[in-house]
């Protein structure tokens, strides 16, 4: 009977630690590198945000986010009465002000320079003084945020409030930004949109494909969290956790975007978070059988759509399953001989590589 108690704590102590590595990452990279968390678009109560910025660090929290930028409007102040905001950079410094020494969430400054098309709406994350970027013409802005360094995006160019076909294309002012090196990225994925148009422009123009909660209420409501879902994310690709090499691999493209049941990004990026997440176990065979086995394991939190496309069959699927996420699967193939090893073809259906474009990797079973 006295040992209950201890086996009960022993289970709850195990229990726990599952969850704490569960939320540590959303997927696994490699030996000495991670795939970091980020939200770089968001609002609060300090530009047209329903909310105050302590409810942006505790979403994040919350959500296993590693990194968050505050994106408030610089000249759309719908709150300018109630919260007059003469320090542009208050709600950052209300978020990280919360943040405690060796937390996993980092919170970064940023603005959105606020115009109509063109250039619609410009973000500029890793800024040092918001104020300083207040101007009444955007490039001005746009350059002032360049001198403190900013990594500069442009936001929902597919915004249907600025393209009434949803439809992103560039102006000759984004054109001159790009050659000039004042803008570095571009939304493919905001809020509930994804844009194939917005993709095939950061894979042309060699801009970093972002997506973001550009959140404005409450992330738990825009996107079901307690039913499984999850904000938009950008993931970036880094050898060390910190700020700086955030901003270092944002410059250098190192994204991949995570979007409802989708990752979109450049194919050899998409193809190596796929090497790092999805592993083969070695094949076996029953002694008096030509079927092998062999255990998938999926170590990411996105399922993934899977098409095979060899010439091989399985026992008991069709060529197109689902690998769950977290979770391991068997496949039982139809080889016909004994082999020591094979190579599988697949499609991943949800691996976006550019506009109707999908990852194909071939894993070799040893
Ligand atoms: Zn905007
Ligand atoms: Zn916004």
């Amino acid at each position: 009977m006295r040992s209950t108690p201890i086996f009960f704590f022993s289970l709850l102590f195990l229990f726990n630690g599952f969850l704490a590595t569960a939320q540590n990452s959303f997927f696994n990279a490699a030996e000495g590198q991670y795939w970091l968390s980020t939200d770089l678009h968001i609002h609060t109560v300090f530009s047209d945000g329903a909310v105050w910025p302590s409810i942006r660090v505790e979403e994040a929290r919350r959500e296993g986010l590693d990194l968050i930028a505050m994106t408030e409007h610089l000249e759309y102040q719908p709150h300018e009465e109630d919260i007059p905001h003469p320090d542009r950079n208050r709600s950052y410094i209300l978020a990280s002000d919360m943040i405690q020494e060796g937390e996993k969430l980092q919170v970064i400054n940023g603005s959105e320079i606020t115009r109509e098309m063109p250039p619609g709406h410009i973000n500029a994350v890793f800024i040092k003084d918001a104020n300083a970027l207040l101007h009444k013409d955007s490039l001005t802005g746009i350059q002032q945020a360049n001198k403190q360094g900013a990594f500069v995006f442009w936001n929902h160019p597919n915004w249907d409030a600025h393209r009434k076909d949803g439809i992103a294309r560039l102006e000759p002012f984004h054109k001159f930004l790009i050659q000039n090196k004042l803008l570095h990225g571009i939304e493919v994925v905001n809020e509930t949109t994804f844009s194939e148009e917005a993709l095939a422009l950061a894979l042309e123009h060699k801009l970093t494909i972002l997506g973001t909660s550009d959140i404005h209420g409450l992330t738990d409501w825009a996107h079901n969290l307690s039913k499984g879902g999850h904000r938009p994310m950008t993931f970036v690709s880094v050898r060390d956790k910190s700020a700086e090499a955030v901003k270092e691999a944002l410059f250098n493209r190192q994204t991949v975007v995570w979007f409802n049941d989708l990752i979109i990004g450049q194919e050899a990026l998409i193809a190596k978070l796929i090497q790092e997440n999805i592993d083969f176990d070695t094949p076996s065979y029953a002694e008096d059988l030509n079927l092998m086995k062999v255990k998938v394991t999926n170590k990411s939190s996105l399922s993934f759509q899977m098409e095979y496309t060899g010439e091989y069959s399985f026992h008991q699927r069709s060529s197109v399953f689902t690998l769950p996420a977290k979770a391991s699967i068997e496949l039982i193939i139809k080889t016909k001989t004994k082999e020591k090893s094979i190579e599988l073809p697949f499609r991943i259906l949800n691996a976006v590589i550019g506009p109707k474009r999908f990852l194909d990797n071939t894993f070799l079973v040893k």
